[in-house]
């Protein structure tokens, strides 16, 4: 599974975000659907397999994350407009960034105020109530969707600073035929250049396999990474 549910906060976490956390509480998780234990795996910086989260028992049944597994096989072949409105988590509505992340005393009693998005769960069985789309506290999930789901992205999509509002408008496929001026805000995206980045202390650049041929020689798009105000946590990506 790509992200969990943090069992203090109630905050769903990407696997990835961990590599940014000092400290990762192994026993911390749960399916974000059914509650069952979810462990962190693969998210030290120096994995080569991408972090993700791993269950040892099984999903309760009717648990939503496990037939999510289904949707994402379908969304390659057609649109699952229906599934994605009614899944929380498989193509989130908008990106909310969060600066810090919330610290719960655990011997604290939970109130609603301190958990971002609230559980409303069956005491029964356990299981979590559908919610609508929610919101992204990463581009990541986003961009994922935006892959999976090539039918589907006339779905609604709010990002702060950038006008469109679906997936189909708000993400931006840089060609290779030409360095294009592109004065409006967009999720611009291409594929990575052979080369390596570039790396000074104030910036990563990174080259694109986009942009202008000239002579066979490419003048290539690049995304510039401003990181001299990162944080020492995120700067060192564990
Ligand atoms: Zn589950």
């Amino acid at each position: 599974m790509d992200n969990a549910r943090d069992r203090i906060t109630q905050e769903i976490v990407e696997a990835e975000d961990l590599k940014l956390l000092a400290a990762v509480d192994t026993y911390g998780y749960q399916c974000p659907g059914c509650q069952t234990q979810a462990f962190p795996r693969s998210y030290r910086p120096e994995n080569l397999v991408r972090a993700h989260f791993q269950l040892r028992d099984p999903h309760v049944s009717g648990c939503e994350v496990e037939g999510e597994t289904k949707v994402i096989a379908q969304g390659k072949r057609g649109s699952v407009q229906q599934e994605l409105e009614t899944s929380p988590g498989l193509s989130p509505a908008r990106l909310q960034l969060i600066e810090d992340r919330t610290i719960v005393d655990p011997a604290l009693p939970h109130t609603e105020s301190q958990t971002q998005s609230v559980r409303r769960s069956d005491g029964a069985t356990g299981l979590v109530r559908r919610e609508g789309r929610r919101a992204a506290n990463s581009i990541r999930p986003i961009c994922r969707a935006f892959l999976r789901f090539p039918f589907d992205r006339h779905l609604s999509l709010a990002i702060p600073g950038i006008a469109p509002t679906t997936y189909q408008t708000a993400f931006k496929k840089l060609r290779s035929k030409e360095l294009e001026p592109c004065p409006n805000a967009r999720v611009f995206y291409g594929e990575l250049a052979w080369t390596p980045a570039a790396e000074s202390p104030e910036h990563l650049t990174i080259s694109l396999n986009a942009g202008e041929w000239e002579e066979k020689k490419l003048t290539p798009y690049q995304a510039v990474v401003l990181w001299r105000e990162w944080s020492a946590a995120a700067g060192a990506g564990d």
